[in-house]
């Protein structure tokens, strides 16, 4: 049986209950080394074979798990954050599955999740501001991976909705460029967090306009998460859901 379980963003605490406990039990762990917090192997029983795929091809980390099902072991895939997102578990699911190997999910909570709780004192707790966004739009520049034409930045800030970019930090300057030829004023509040939740976290808020300088004062060229959008601002409309003059499922809006 294979489990992939999400590390979480980077502190360990952050792994869910249900990771921890699969860690614990497993008897091969392979984890991404580029950004799994070291930390949380600690829960790796005595014994357990611990592989580090940040040096390994996919071919690679397949083998180790079917020798692993070949001998009757649980093998955990820990990626960082959640698996869903830029996790390439789709290949790896695909071919258990073609193996006819058993396999489980288990979710973590995202990078942009920790951004959103590092930037909390800084007006970026929330992403879904009534009147200013309701859509969060997940994405990265093209770099060696390419992105579908239709998902340039230049279309995605069209909507001017509240962004995270993923997998951008070395290429700041273009796309502050670009998402300001698709539609970001330069003054739409923007900011960088460096390692959200790691002991060497950094939040650094400013404007589109002023990312590229703020990205090289602070010396960001990895493992970074760009935010952009009037959610890191000031205006908004406070939450129907918890109006006194609104009627919910669950409550009577005062007479
Ligand atoms: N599955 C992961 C993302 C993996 S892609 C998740 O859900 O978060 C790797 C990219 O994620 C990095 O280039 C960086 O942009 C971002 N990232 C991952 N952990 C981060 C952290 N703690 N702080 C800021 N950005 C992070």
């Amino acid at each position: 049986m294979v489990h992939f379980v999400g590390a979480g963003p980077g502190a360990p605490d952050l792994i869910t209950v249900r990771g921890q406990k699969l860690l614990g039990e497993a008897d091969v762990i392979i984890y991404a080394g580029s950004l799994v917090n070291p930390q949380l192997l600690s829960l790796a029983k005595e014994g357990c074979a611990v592989y580090n795929s940040a040096v390994m091809t996919l071919e690679e980390v397949t083998a180790v798990m079917a020798q692993g099902e070949k001998e009757n072991k649980t093998t955990v895939r820990l990626h960082t954050g959640d698996p869903s997102i830029y996790g390439a578990i789709r290949e790896q699911i695909d071919w258990l599955e073609q193996q006819g190997i058993p396999f489980d999910v288990t979710p973590g909570v995202s990078s942009f999740c920790g951004g959103a709780a590092a930037l909390s004192h800084l007006g970026g707790a929330e992403y879904t501001l009534p009147e200013v966004s309701q859509t969060v739009i997940i994405t990265r520049m093209a770099g060696r991976t390419p992105v579908p034409q239709e998902e340039s930045i230049e279309k995605l800030a069209a909507h001017k909705a509240s962004m995270v970019v993923f997998l951008s930090s070395g290429m700041i300057p273009e796309l502050s460029r670009r998402l300001m030829a698709g539609g970001y004023s330069g003054s739409t509040p923007a900011a960088i967090v460096y390692k959200a939740t790691w002991p060497e976290e950094k939040t650094i808020v400013g404007t589109v306009e002023q990312l590229p300088a703020l990205a090289a004062e602070h010396n960001i060229t990895k493992t970074a998460l760009i935010m952009v959008g009037d959610y890191l601002g000031g205006i908004y409309e406070r939450s129907k859901l918890y109006d006194p003059n609104f009627t919910t499922e669950y409550r009577q809006a005062a007479k």
